[in-house]
């Protein structure tokens, strides 16, 4: 119905030249080249998933899981790759999605290297540094399989976080990003753009 009860509330709106209202107007043109265009475009990697649009909607509708599909469909068919922010999946790929599968966590205590973060300060430096018995002292479970919050997933659990990317697509999705090749398939015309979302009025 269009009211942007949605756009009111959404925190990204705020950041972006982002309307979550427009962008359900586009889909709904049912427009071929409009929603190459929205794929192709910065506007889908903008949302913040937070899902405030559903707390907003009279008609019980959730435009962040509208977008949530734009962003499968921009992957699948390899449009994602024509945007900045787009481009980005491939940096969180390295930075989240390769932890996750290889440990179980997105982020580890043991990935943040202070090395490579100088921005954590150098508290974390000691921290990292004496993370072994600091973490024992704090009973996390640090590197043993068993209870805690900090602790190595058993090698059951893997084997299901394995077969839960396995049968819902995770990994295709992982080789998709992981194999673009930006310096090749970036299209200039299409380049680092952010949909002219005046255009849904
Ligand atoms: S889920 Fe996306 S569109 Fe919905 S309110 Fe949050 S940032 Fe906005």
């Amino acid at each position: 119905m269009g009211c942007g009860k949605c756009s009111a509330i959404c925190p990204a709106a705020a950041y972006y030249p982002y309307d979550p209202r427009l962008v359900c107007t586009l889909v709904e043109r049912n427009d071929e080249q409009t929603l190459e265009e929205l794929l192709s475009s910065d506007t889908i990697w903008q949302c913040g998933m937070c899902m405030s649009c559903k707390t907003r909607c009279p008609r019980g509708n959730t435009p962040g899981l509208l977008i949530m599909a734009l962003r499968k469909a921009s992957t699948l068919l390899g449009f994602f790759d024509r945007s900045e922010l787009g481009r980005q999946q491939k940096l969180l790929l390295n930075v989240i999605g390769k932890n996750l599968v290889n440990t179980g966590y997105c982020v580890s205590v043991d990935l943040v290297e202070p090395t490579y973060h100088p921005e954590q300060g150098p508290i974390w430096q000691w921290i990292h540094t004496n993370r072994k018995p600091l973490l024992e002292k704090l009973d996390t479970g640090y590197g043993k399989v068993g209870s805690g919050a900090l602790r190595n997933l058993s090698t059951d659990d893997m084997g299901e976080l394995d077969r839960i990317f396995e049968v819902t697509g995770g990994y295709q999705f992982m080789k998709m990003i992981d194999e673009s090749d930006f310096l090749t398939s970036k299209p200039a015309d299409q380049a680092e753009s952010t949909m002219n979302l005046s255009d849904g009025n």
